[in-house]
């Protein structure tokens, strides 16, 4: 099982919940809203296991902490992995997008000078801005859209860019996200629940629930349950592999 995007350390007891998914045996990428809980959440689980850590500097926080881009830049050679980040266009944070725009260009470009990442990128409203910032940073590395809710258009310029996807349960119950998630290619599709933000029947996901989000995608894709998941970890392989 594969949960692509969860925010460990934001769950009541972080220890707890990463010792779980050890215990499952579940891949978790562990995404971070500041550069100074690095630290902290790569401490959540050891080398060993299937979490891995990814840096951020969530876009909703972007004006709050863009004082951290330092550390952020001092943190990048720890990992291949950078999350959550992006742009947020919604009313309540448009009034920051400057400051936005300025942290996201800044991370790009950190992540290209340190020879590209694999990144767990939040589009909420932005797409068409996200896809045109990446489009000025190629060498960023691998962008995995994380929630995409935007259009089909930018879905279609996601595709045609390169871009991933990963798809947590809570995508599929809307019929406008379930018509987006059936156009996305299968052999660029990862599991993730965004927990524990995301509520599922009134409590929050955990990183097991990914598996709702296998059980969905195989209604989608109309094939077994086993075959699913065979898709799902096939690209998760090949994107570690080749990108890692
Ligand atoms: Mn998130």
């Amino acid at each position: 099982m594969i949960d692509f995007h969860s925010h460990l350390d934001l769950y009541p007891d972080p220890r707890a919940v990463a010792r779980e998914c050890m215990t499952k045996g579940i891949y978790v990428l562990s995404v971070t809203t500041t550069p100074s809980a690095w630290n902290g959440s790569s401490n959540l689980s050891d080398p060993t296991s299937r979490i891995r850590t990814a840096l951020g500097l969530h876009p909703q926080l972007a004006h709050e902490r863009k004082c951290e881009l330092e550390l952020f830049d001092e943190h990048i050679r720890e990992t291949r992995y950078v999350g959550e980040i992006g742009l947020d266009g919604a009313p309540e944070f448009k009034q920051h997008w400057h400051c936005q725009t300025e942290v996201f260009e800044h991370i790009l470009r950190t992540c290209s000078k340190s020879g590209g990442k694999i990144m767990s990128i939040h589009s909420r409203r932005a797409a068409a801005s996200v896809l045109d910032t990446l489009r000025r940073f190629p060498d960023a590395g691998i962008p995995i859209l994380h929630w995409y809710s935007g259009n089909k258009h930018d879905l279609d310029l996601a595709i045609s860019s390169g871009c991933w996807f990963s798809v947590g349960p809570a995508m599929f119950l809307t019929e406008k996200s379930k018509a987006l998630i059936k156009c996305m290619p299968r052999n660029r599709v990862l599991t993730e629940t965004d927990g524990p933000f995301v509520q599922l029947n009134g409590r929050s996901a955990m990183p097991w629930d990914a598996q709702q989000a296998t059980v969905a995608l195989q209604n989608i894709w109309n094939v077994s349950q086993e075959e699913t998941e065979h898709i799902v970890h096939e690209n998760f392989r090949r994107l570690v592999a080749t990108h890692g």
